[in-house]
């Protein structure tokens, strides 16, 4: 039994992006917008969780629990997930519980999720958590994993002719999303993950751990997008973002999204890219988190 089977899947879709700057640079850049999967569960975690499910659903467990911050793509993806498939779910969270929640938590408790308030320390020492709470089927923090990289790789099946597509380019937390992506390519295709972290050497042996040993030569990691490190940003990323909804309809979030494109705008102009190939960004989603940025964007006006 496919347990994701009678979930409706909204509006995915593959998006041109019509602007000269590509234009002059002889290169099509499409973006697939998982966004469009749900207004706040958007994006690629929905692909990520299916198989831990899956597996939580075979071994006849009855809770789920996982691990999260404060606005966590993550958390709020599983409560509603687990919401829809009537699965008991726990967030345990960084921090102590604030006295007001974050848009993100509210949302998630009132998906039916549980939330435990974890101290950073406690946080860290994630096993004993684990091994404290034996009734739980515990998913990774971020989907994380390769389980996680099997449900991503069925990404690719919502592209229409996505053989076709010299470059894929996406953001990378844990590089899950993109090594599932990587997996599913084909061998004229070539994979470029964008880090939204910052100073994290192991990154890319993690993502190339998940990855098969035949395509891990066509898989590339860039670092030096992070804006001064994971969920930081600049007047310029902002600025970016604006520019980006104004010209192309396109919204981006700034932990993820906003930096992996404006990447590809910046490789672009590098002549990173062949002339005359066709570029699919993957839009991972994200959008939710926007709500904890002190500062407005225009579409979220
Ligand atoms: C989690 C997330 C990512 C990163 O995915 P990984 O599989 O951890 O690399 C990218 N974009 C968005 C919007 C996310 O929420």
């Amino acid at each position: 039994m496919e347990i994701y089977d009678d979930l409706r899947l909204g509006d995915i879709r593959v998006q041109t992006i019509n602007d000269n700057y590509f234009d002059k640079l002889k290169l099509r850049v499409d973006v697939l917008r998982l966004d469009k999967i749900h207004p706040v569960v958007s994006g690629n975690k929905w692909f990520k969780l299916k198989y831990f499910l899956q597996q939580l659903h075979e071994e006849k467990s009855i809770a789920a629990a996982t691990f999260g911050g404060a606005f966590s793509n993550h958390i709020i993806a599983t409560a509603f997930v687990c919401n829809q498939l009537k699965i008991k779910c726990t967030g345990f969270v960084r921090g102590e519980e604030p006295k007001k929640y974050s848009p993100t938590l509210a949302d998630a408790k009132a998906l039916n999720m549980q939330l435990q308030f974890l101290s950073r320390e406690q946080y860290r020492d994630k096993q004993s958590i684990i091994a404290s709470n034996p009734s739980m089927f515990f998913i990774p923090e971020g989907g994380h994993g390769a389980d996680g990289a099997k449900g991503a790789a069925e990404i690719v099946n919502l592209v229409p002719g996505f053989s076709a597509y010299k470059y894929i380019v996406g953001a990378v937390g844990t590089g899950t999303m993109m090594s599932g992506i990587a997996n599913a390519s084909y061998s004229n295709q070539k994979c470029i993950g964008i880090s939204v972290m910052k100073n994290n050497y192991s990154l890319k042996d993690e993502l190339l751990a998940l990855v098969h040993e035949t395509v891990k030569q066509r898989v590339t990691l860039i670092d030096g997008f992070h804006f001064g490190g994971y969920a930081r940003y600049t007047e310029s990323l902002i600025d970016f973002i604006n520019m980006v909804w104004n010209k192309h309809q396109l919204p981006l979030d700034f932990v993820y999204t906003a930096k992996a494109m404006y990447a590809l705008y910046q490789l672009a102009q590098k002549n990173y890219f062949e002339p005359y190939s066709n570029l699919l960004f993957i839009h991972s989603g994200g959008l939710q988190g926007n709500r904890s940025l002190k500062q407005k964007i225009h579409f979220d006006s």
